[in-house]
């Protein structure tokens, strides 16, 4: 994910949990490409699946999309030339690609494998896919669509994935911004749901429609400090210090600095978002200076520092 220089794993994700959903165990290899289409030309605006930077010939499977894109919305599903585009690329491409992971090589789980030859095939959903699609229910395609989105968006902004440092919150906009540029980037809560499972960072109940007004970005070391004047530490409105809480949680906490459990919980969300190949992992790498072979002890200690810093006074102005 975010690790290849186009977006065609997440369409082939959503695709294979919607078959897998609907009962399926062996499907035509034109039924998964015109479900696979279909989350294409789906998405919101006009979004590019490929850096721009990427030179496109017209068989190019992308062209192909940009070309039938409008006449698919239209038709209410994809063109037959938009399926048959994807028959002919995903089972090369994709579908080689997706149980590998660059620099980790096979995954240790299988989700499909594809049978025969020609147009014909057919691919044949596996136990382990049967079994994610079952369990992780929303939730999945909830942090499916939010990794998509900031991928999408970072193509978008021209920004290479190991360009994007100094992510960080803008308050009026909701959105994750790159500090430098001042390019607006993604909504924060879907770049950051992913890694709270869906649920609340204080009550862990599900946080529901991240969209909602019932949702807030938190702080989990209040924003407060840095209003003080006498702040030394860094940026309190850096993704690693931002959570996702509902709007009564969040207010509960306000202005109180985190308990123990609660920095505990952050460290983990922060190693979590540090270990997978998102393109918010360079930004904690950025702003706590924390990359390398000793990241994670160096992630520890800038919350050491922080906490050490949030702990020599009170706040007053509650
Ligand atoms: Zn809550």
């Amino acid at each position: 994910m975010g690790a290849n220089v186009r977006t065609y794993k997440f369409p082939l994700g959503a695709a294979l949990l919607d078959l897998a959903r609907s009962g399926r165990d062996a499907v035509p290899l034109v039924d998964l490409a015109t479900t696979y289409a279909a989350h294409l030309i789906d998405r919101d605006g006009d979004f590019p699946q490929a850096p721009s930077s990427l030179s496109m010939g017209d068989q190019d499977f992308l062209s192909v999309l940009a070309r039938e894109r409008e006449g698919s919305r239209i038709a209410g599903g994809p063109t037959e030339a938009l399926v048959n585009a994807a028959v002919k690329s995903i089972p090369g491409m994709v579908m080689q690609k997706f149980h590998n992971l660059p620099g980790q090589g096979e995954v240790a789980h299988r989700f499909y494998e594809l049978e025969g030859r020609g147009a014909n095939r057919i691919v044949r959903l596996t136990s382990d896919l049967h079994a994610v699609a079952v369990e992780s229910s929303r939730m999945l395609n909830d942090e499916l669509d939010a990794r998509w989105r900031i991928v999408e968006a970072s193509f978008d902004a021209g920004i290479g994935r190991n360009l994007i440092g100094g992510l960080k919150f803008d308050e009026t906009t909701g959105q994750l911004v790159v500090a430098a540029q001042r390019v607006p980037l993604t909504s924060l809560r879907a770049s950051i749901d992913g890694f709270q499972y869906g649920r609340c960072f204080y009550c862990h109940e599900p946080l529901g429609d991240l969209l909602g007004p019932e949702i807030h970005v938190d702080h989990v070391f209040p924003f407060k400090w840095m209003t003080t004047g006498s702040w030394q530490g860094p940026d309190l409105n850096g993704v690693w210090n931002l959570v996702l809480a509902h709007e009564a949680c969040n207010r509960k906490k306000w202005f109180r600095n985190p308990t123990d459990e609660e920095i505990r919980r952050l460290v983990a969300r922060n190693d979590a978002i540090a270990e997978s190949p998102v393109p918010l992992r360079r930004t904690l790498e950025i702003a706590m200076g924390a990359a390398g072979p000793n990241a994670a002890t160096k992630r520890h200690q800038f919350i050491v520092n922080v906490r050490s810093l949030t702990t020599v006074g009170e706040i007053s102005d509650r």
